[in-house]
């Protein structure tokens, strides 16, 4: 893998990661990264995949010469767009969740089990379950379902449960642990698909693996659109699975630099962010150690974000290494900021973006953020159509 810094053998990239779970999944964790170790080497099972993805979900996407945007920005900027959001299900997901589940399915699961926050990582694991026959149960937070209600019936038609958790906050976190807790329940026929780079070894190199897909496009189609790779490439980071896909395969070129995107939500200063790196500190969460929003006792702190999906308390590990070494430069847009890059994109460009990849979009339309001419990639991690009530409902509070 061109560029990857780790992990280890242990999974640890640089001092962040690991695998910090109960006793009881340790069998199961160490079975996956053997069987995912495998299949990795493995060419049918590579093979199987690339059809799945060119056949099935609409590889490779396209990489857009963002007119508009390039013009707004101006100083001679180049700006492009890579087009996850013309993926089959709207988003990066189902690079991951194809593999996850061809991998299960290698397996001899019968069944999976994954959560959802905004509901797309949940739509794309039904998907992939439909597709090859397996059995499909998705826990997202009672708070989630009733935000999420189209997506909660997308599963729903997909053949999947959804199971709503009425612990904790009711979100994204509280279905991660009762997702985990249906694994090791089940664990001799069930599989647990997990959503980006978080979690214990083997998931953040997994998923990595699967998404960095997209970096291996973009390499290509940059050179034979510009006939030279980017000066730099721009992503919004929730857990990071979108970013570190299109980073991975730049990470040894040192002329490319790399900007992370987080949701300032409110301000940093206001408490009401998801901006790890500019308000957390690391700690062990969810099966990993990484940087986490927590307070000086170690508790998980509430985050937010207008973008459901980068509303997380905990980046992934080797984000956390990337920040640590210095290769990639994190910075956080607030909800105000990415409604803006929202509507410019959908008014100049004719894409109704996710709120999340707003957030990048924003960014880079900050004053003077590049240099001159500096040719730019962003990552268009998905589309808006989910968004659109959570806009209308902004649009209304400003009236
Ligand atoms: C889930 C999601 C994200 C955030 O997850 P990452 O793992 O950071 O990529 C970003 N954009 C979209 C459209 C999503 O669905």
């Amino acid at each position: 893998m061109s560029g990857s810094v780790g992990p280890n053998e242990k999974g640890y990239f640089g001092e962040f990661g690991g695998c910090f779970v109960p006793e009881t999944l340790m069998t199961p964790v160490l079975e996956l990264a053997a069987a995912y170790e495998e299949a990795r080497e493995d060419e049918e099972f590579q093979r199987e995949l690339t059809y799945y993805l060119m056949e099935f979900a609409g590889r490779p996407t396209p990489l857009t010469f963002a007119r508009g945007l390039s013009e707004e920005v101006g100083r001679g900027a180049r700006i492009y767009l890579k087009r996850e959001d013309l993926l089959h299900t709207g988003a990066h997901k189902l690079n991951n969740t194809l593999g996850q589940v061809l991998l299960a399915r290698r397996m001899g699961k019968r069944r999976v089990v994954a959560e959802t926050g905004a509901g797309q990582h949940g739509v794309a694991t039904a998907t992939a379950a439909a597709l090859f026959g397996l059995e499909c149960v998705i826990y997202m937070g009672a708070e989630d379902v009733r935000r999420q209600a189209p997506n909660v019936q997308r599963m729903r038609i997909l053949g999947a449960s959804v199971h709503e958790v009425e612990t904790g906050s009711r979100t994204l976190k509280d279905a991660i642990n009762e997702a985990m807790r249906d694994w090791v329940t089940h664990v001799g026929h069930t599989a647990f698909i997990l959503g980006s780079v978080l979690g214990p070894h083997p998931y953040p190199m997994m998923v990595r693996d699967f998404q960095a897909t997209i970096g291996r496009e973009v390499r290509e189609q940059i050179l034979d659109a510009e006939d030279r790779l980017p000066d730099r490439l721009v992503a919004c980071v929730g857990g990071g699975s979108n970013s570190i896909g299109l980073f991975s395969e730049f990470l040894a070129d040192d002329g490319v630099a790399m900007v992370g995107v987080e949701a300032g939500g409110e301000g940093v200063a206001s408490g009401r962010h998801a901006a790890r790196f500019a308000g957390g500190a690391p700690g062990v969460f969810q099966g990993t150690l990484t940087q986490v929003l927590q307070d000086a006792h170690g508790n998980i702190l509430t985050t937010h974000s207008i973008s459901a999906g980068l509303d997380y308390p905990a980046v992934g590990p080797e984000h956390s290494r990337l920040h640590q070494i210095g290769r990639v430069r994190y910075v956080d847009v607030g909800d105000e900021e990415a409604l803006a890059g929202f509507h410019f994109l959908a008014r100049r460009e004719g894409i109704i973006p996710a709120l999340e990849s707003s957030h990048a979009v924003a960014w880079v339309m900050r004053t003077e953020v590049l240099e001159p001419h500096e040719l730019v990639i962003i990552n268009l991690s998905g589309r808006g159509d989910k968004d659109l009530d959570e806009v209308a409902r902004q649009a209304g509070m400003g009236a």
